[in-house]
């Protein structure tokens, strides 16, 4: 079953929702139906109540996705690909290739999403003076909802908005690195902030002190992570000395190279071409006598050696893979490995400590 499904294409950015959305529409038809206005319906006769709870948990999602198209049309006017927007059971998501790093456009982006929402809620709040309880009932929550959208979102943490605001100001003034580092201490100081506070008032806070502390330290460690990868290419970092396997080769011979030589995944070539991998996980409930094309991955991506060594590492991630073979013509010229990386990472860490440069890094 797919996780997501397609609802449209607006402005050519194709909208999804992943399917624990419904499981949240539905859960929002019930509240709304349940709390007394001006935070839902309950007050309704059953027809309104209904229809009125229905409308406004389908409007609390049009809210998110106008929020993310705002982010979106903004990051593709500094030509930064779109590849939709993804809605979810904790809100919504533009899923941008790369947000622009100079300080003056990452603060267009980042501000895009929080400005729309706090319009929308200032045009509901005045359209919530109709005379007419029913739509006023309707504007006056969307009106809440949109503003507390905004503000939420302004929160200078990460992944809020608020948190590439703040580094967007700090780069302004130091390397993007640095303002990086300062914009997750922020956040994480206000995670922890929020959450003795939660302990306190009120409990959903400390998951949302999580959800910001979590935010902060990855956003930092990715950043951190480009700084010192991003200048070296695969090519300079890959092992050379490649261990092949072939597709009639038994899983048994395979599983006496994992013992010899410690890697956990080999690429299976034929005729000097890649025809799939073959890793730990393949092997694990295989019979010792299948043949290696019967039991390995088809499913291969590669890297070429010009691209960056952070490139990699973040495809590795993105897709769950533990290491990837680097192609040339169809051609394995060598294999670069997670592991590899985060020690190349250490020894460059290292060497830069030590004032060692060398020309490419
Ligand atoms: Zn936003």
């Amino acid at each position: 079953m797919r996780a997501s499904f397609k609802l449209f294409r607006i402005f050519g950015i194709s909208v999804e929702a992943h399917i624990s959305l419904l499981i949240l529409l539905g859960l929002l038809v019930y509240i709304f139906s349940v709390t007394p206005t001006p935070y839902g319906f309950a007050d309704f006769p059953t027809p309104y109540r209904i229809a009125l709870s229905f409308t406004a948990a389908i409007s609390l999602f049009i809210s998110i996705m106008l929020h993310e198209l705002s982010h979106s049309l903004v990051a593709r006017r500094y030509g930064v690909k779109v590849r939709g927007i993804m809605l979810f059971i904790f809100g919504g998501v533009a899923m941008m290739e790369k947000m622009p790093k100079k300080p003056s456009e990452e603060f267009a982006v980042a501000i895009a999403g929080p400005a729309a929402s706090v319009g929308i809620g200032v045009i509901s709040l005045a359209l919530s003076t109709i005379p007419n309880t029913v739509l006023s009932a309707f504007f006056t929550l969307f009106a809440y909802f949109n503003i507390i959208l905004a503000i939420f979102n302004l929160i200078p943490a990460f992944p809020m908005d608020g948190g590439r605001i703040l580094r967007s100001f700090l780069a302004e003034r130091m390397s993007y690195a640095r303002a990086t580092k300062i914009a997750a201490e922020v956040g994480r100081a206000l995670a922890v902030f929020m959450a003795i506070f939660g302990i306190f008032y009120n409990p959903w806070l400390i998951l949302i002190a999580l959800f910001v502390y979590m935010g902060a330290s990855e956003e930092e460690r990715l950043v951190l992570l480009e700084n010192v990868l991003g200048k070296g290419k695969v090519g300079d970092v890959m092992t050379t000395d490649v261990k092949f396997v072939t597709p009639d080769m038994k899983v048994s011979e395979v599983t006496e190279m994992l013992l010899k030589y410690k890697h956990l995944g080999y690429p299976v070539v034929d005729n000097g071409k890649l025809v799939g991998m073959i890793t730990l996980k393949d092997i694990i409930n295989a019979d010792p006598d299948a043949r290696v094309g019967d039991v390995m991955s088809r499913d291969v991506v590669t890297v070429r050696p010009e691209v960056s060594a952070f490139e990699a590492l973040k495809i590795m991630s993105e897709r769950g893979f533990g290491r990837l073979p680097v192609v040339v013509d169809g051609r394995v010229v060598g294999i670069v490995s997670r592991s590899d990386l985060v020690r190349v990472k250490e020894i460059l860490e290292t060497l830069e400590v030590m004032g060692w440069k060398k020309r490419s890094w």
